[in-house]
């Protein structure tokens, strides 16, 4: 449903037709990891993720798995573990 409270003109999956069913009926400010990421959007009262209500908690544990400005790392590069008992059986 389109959001009437903050996020206005937005489609939220929080909202009803009894207002924002999100903690505290609002959404939370990005946080300063969010920074650069293209999910930010800019409101007349501030910026908010268009994605998550609380980026805080996507940062809380570690990186935000909808972050479009973070790199994860690439294992395909890294050396895979050979277990030598079966590598020796191969030989
Ligand atoms: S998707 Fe994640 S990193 Fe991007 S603005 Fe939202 S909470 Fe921040």
């Amino acid at each position: 449903m389109i959001c009437t409270t903050l996020r206005k003109d937005d489609e939220c999956v929080f909202m009803t037709l009894r207002g924002c069913t999100y903690n505290e009926g609002k959404c939370m400010p990005i946080v300063e990891q969010c920074n650069g990421c293209k999910r930010v959007g800019k409101y007349d009262i501030g910026t908010f993720c268009k994605a998550v209500p609380d980026p805080s908690l996507k940062w809380k544990n570690s990186n935000c798995n909808l972050a479009t400005h973070t790199k994860v790392a690439d294992d395909s590069k890294k050396k895979k573990k050979i277990n030598p008992i079966k590598a020796s059986k191969r030989r």
